[in-house]
């Protein structure tokens, strides 16, 4: 793809935009990664992609569990759209580089660091020389190409208190325990839908820390026994999630009629809105952190069930969340573990 001349360079990279020209760059069907680098920009060496788990999981599906065709397909989608943005989840997910060049303002990027990506891969201008390696276990794909930060975008600079591959797991996922802390209230009774899985373990690990009691919906034993391993008392349901009256009987039952004050959505799989929303008590509040959901489906849903509930869309972001969540995987043996064993 060939660089141009932006007609304004601005701190969020609509300057990046090339069709339609000038909107920001996650609306964008097409971003443009080509060089010199415009002002307060960052020019990272790319080595690895997380992609985030509702668009990996339907990449695979897709694919028949063909890891070379998912290989192509990234592939494609970031020769066409210049960015990893998956057309069917409308996700992206992270990634991890070297900082070769910097013009950003304010000091704290250096070249030559370490850093993994806090703005989706949906909204960053990539490039892909090749893909290397797909691993389906951890959602990680090594490749060589270059992609471009902008001024505002966040990220986070890697200490090497873990392992990078551990590190970029976390971090894909670190907007979901930051809003824990700020949404769970001790006393209170937090259901977590997919709480074996990375976000949700995250999100029961701080929702039992904040004093709540937790009850993790689970998809088999396997994974209420990796809920089990991480020691904090949380209860766990085995259910599909994506049968909402199965999980309404089960958490009734679990919760003796209260329901839950607060849900959080963590699974990777659509069709999962109502089973949250049965889930919650009358004013109760539904957190959709994934992204496999149905705005449409939450809200049109809980209306004509008589949900009196707060629906909020998970945002990805929040101040200090980077930190906060390797310090959690950091500083607490057993939930390192559980991810250790996730990964492999
Ligand atoms: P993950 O590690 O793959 O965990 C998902 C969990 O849901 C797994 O334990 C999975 O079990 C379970 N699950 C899937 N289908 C189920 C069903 N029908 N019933 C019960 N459990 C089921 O995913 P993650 O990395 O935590 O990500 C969770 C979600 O957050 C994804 O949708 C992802 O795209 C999204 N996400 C959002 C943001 C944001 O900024 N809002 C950022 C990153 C990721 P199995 O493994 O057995 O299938």
């Amino acid at each position: 793809m060939s660089s141009r001349l932006a007609p304004a360079v601005n701190p969020f990279g609509a300057h990046r935009a090339v069709e339609p020209e000038g909107t920001l760059p996650y609306a964008a069907q097409q971003l443009d990664p080509g060089l010199p680098l415009h002002p307060g920009e960052t020019l990272l060496d790319v080595e690895a992609l997380n992609i985030d788990s509702a668009s990996f999981k339907q990449l695979l599906d897709e694919a028949g569990g063909d890891t070379e065709h998912v290989a192509r397909r990234i592939m494609q989608i970031v020769d066409e759209r210049g960015k990893m943005h998956n057309p069917v989840t409308g996700s992206g997910g992270l990634l991890i580089g070297t900082v070769k060049e910097t013009l950003r303002g304010g000091g704290d990027v250096a070249v030559g660091q370490r850093v993994v990506t806090l703005a989706s891969l949906t909204t960053t201008p990539l490039e892909l020389a090749r893909i290397e390696e797909v691993n389906p276990r951890t959602h990680q794909v090594r490749v060589a190409g270059r992609a471009i930060m902008f001024e505002r975008s966040p990220f986070a600079v890697l200490d090497g208190s873990l392992p990078e591959p551990l590190a970029m797991s976390v971090l894909d996922v670190c907007g979901a325990p930051a809003q824990a802390r700020r949404l769970v209230r001790a006393g209170s009774i937090c259901c977590v839908v997919g709480a074996a899985g990375k976000s949700g373990m995250l999100v029961s690990w701080v929702a039992a820390a904040q004093g709540a009691t937790v009850l993790g919906l689970v998809r088999d034993h396997v994974e209420a026994e990796r809920l089990g391993k991480l020691g904090i008392g949380a209860k766990p349901v085995v259910c599909d999630a994506t049968d909402p009256l199965g999980v309404y009987h089960l958490v009734r039952e679990a919760t003796g009629g209260a329901m839950a004050d607060v849900v959080f959505n963590c699974v990777n799989v659509p069709k999962a809105e109502m089973s949250c929303i049965l889930a919650a008590r009358q004013r109760g509040l539904i957190y959709f952190f994934s992204m496999a959901t149905s705005f449409q489906a939450a809200a049109l849903g809980a209306e004509a069930v008589g949900a009196d509930v707060d629906l909020m869309i998970g945002n990805g972001y929040a101040e200090g969340h980077a930190a906060t969540a390797l310090a959690l995987v950091r500083d607490n043996p057993a939930l390192r573990a559980a991810f250790e064993g996730m990964l492999g």
